[in-house]
């Protein structure tokens, strides 16, 4: 059975040249990045060679790039322990209810440590209401931070704009682009962030690795202490092989992003088009636009989504119910229920996102897959009555 992996937003293949460089970080530049010898200068030249080419990603510069294990401590870093070096501009988080689990989880933290935490809503389409959001700017506001695409619906959030309404208002802002990396061009300057969070495997580099980036000037407090890694900042051996791979993934990023984006939205525009065109039922959640080019989230009336993944599973395709961290749990999503959609509409909706992984061919036999798992999970739910 050949399979069909429709789960890219959940993470991706490490591309073979992110392999390549994490090998050669493992056999042969295994050095310690700290050490002043050459084995470790080696290392070095590996990890400061990756720190220019996330900067030239998102067009910062290397002395704003921190390595971090990933986007959630990238978050719980710029946010959830934002009340430690925020000072002065009030104790007051702004962020947006379709945030993901982990900026959620940091917002609750800023509360542990006494500031408040307020949400803006987002309209039926998932986009920020921003009149909502600029009137919560109206008190005094610390730090705002809104994911730039969701993980869910791919939908893409007004960051520039919400951004700039921030700093008029005098709060500082971080935005998730953990999703929006590789898909779509991000720009920190172009988009006025002051803080960045993104995870390598997401845009085909590997697990366990990622970016904080932090605007020169802007306040920040280490997030673990012990040596000097990362300009005392981050301490803790730095994990070469992870970064050097993530290197090598910016560098693909910004080199093939049309390509990989063009690919992406043919693939996920063909699977759309099929399944609305097969069955009568399924609506798209979420606006078509903006939305990331990989991203399809479909409400299928009256079938449980997660007999669908499992239906589909067993037919050889990859997909899920949106963020992986929440899946298996019953509850229905927050992304999907923060847009107005009724509850059992969230437990119906099936999130797919094409990739690298997939072939133009793939969407017909998908299409096909889908169309016969729903419509035998239709006549044998109780929901379809
Ligand atoms: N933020 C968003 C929007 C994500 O989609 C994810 C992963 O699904 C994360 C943060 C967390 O990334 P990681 O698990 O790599 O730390």
């Amino acid at each position: 059975m050949s399979r069909i992996y429709l789960d890219h937003a959940a993470t991706t293949p490490p591309a073979p040249g992110v392999i390549e460089a994490v090998l050669r970080a493992m056999r042969e530049e295994w050095g310690n990045a700290s050490s002043s010898h050459s084995p470790g200068q080696a290392a070095r030249r590996m990890v400061d060679s990756a720190r220019v080419a996330v900067a030239e990603l998102l067009g910062a510069r290397a002395e704003e790039i921190f390595f971090t294990s990933g986007a959630t401590e990238s978050v719980d870093w710029a946010v959830g322990s934002a009340p430690r070096f925020i000072r002065g501009r009030g104790d007051r988080l702004v962020s947006s209810s379709v945030e993901h689990p982990c900026g959620l989880s940091s917002a609750r933290r800023v509360e542990e440590q006494g500031w408040k935490a307020v949400q803006a809503g987002v309209d039926g389409g998932g986009l920020l209401d921003l009149e909502a959001f600029k009137g919560l700017l109206a008190v005094k506001t610390a730090l705002v931070s809104v994911m730039l695409a969701n993980n869910e619906t791919g939908t893409i959030q007004p960051v520039r704009d919400a951004a700039r309404m921030a700093r008029e208002a005098g709060a500082l802002f971080h935005t998730d682009a953990t999703q929006a990396v590789g898909r779509i061009r991000v720009d920190v300057n172009e988009l006025g962030v002051d803080y960045l969070s993104l995870s390598g495997h997401k845009f085909y580099g590997p697990k366990g690795v990622g970016v904080l980036f932090v605007r020169r000037g802007a306040p920040l407090e280490p997030f673990m202490i012990g040596g000097e890694q990362e300009r005392g900042k981050r301490a803790g051996t730095m994990n070469v092989p992870g970064i050097a791979g993530l290197g090598v993934a910016a560098e693909m990023a910004v080199r093939c992003l049309d390509e990989r984006a063009g690919h992406a939205r043919k693939v996920r525009d063909a699977l759309e088009r099929g399944l609305l065109s097969r069955l009568s039922g399924p609506e798209i959640n979420g606006c078509p636009e903006p939305r990331l080019p990989s991203h399809l989230n479909i409400h299928f009336p009256g079938v449980d989504a997660e007999s669908l993944l499992m239906a589909l599973d067993v037919s050889g395709i990859a997909a899920s119910t949106g963020s992986a961290c929440a899946s298996g749990a019953a509850e229905p999503s927050h992304v999907l229920t923060a847009m107005g959609l009724p509850r059992i509409r969230a437990l119906s909706s099936v999130r797919f996102t094409t990739g690298g992984e997939n072939r133009m061919e793939d969407a017909g036999p998908a299409v096909e897959a889908v169309v016969t798992a729903f419509e035998r999970l239709s006549r044998s739910s109780p929901r379809a009555a």
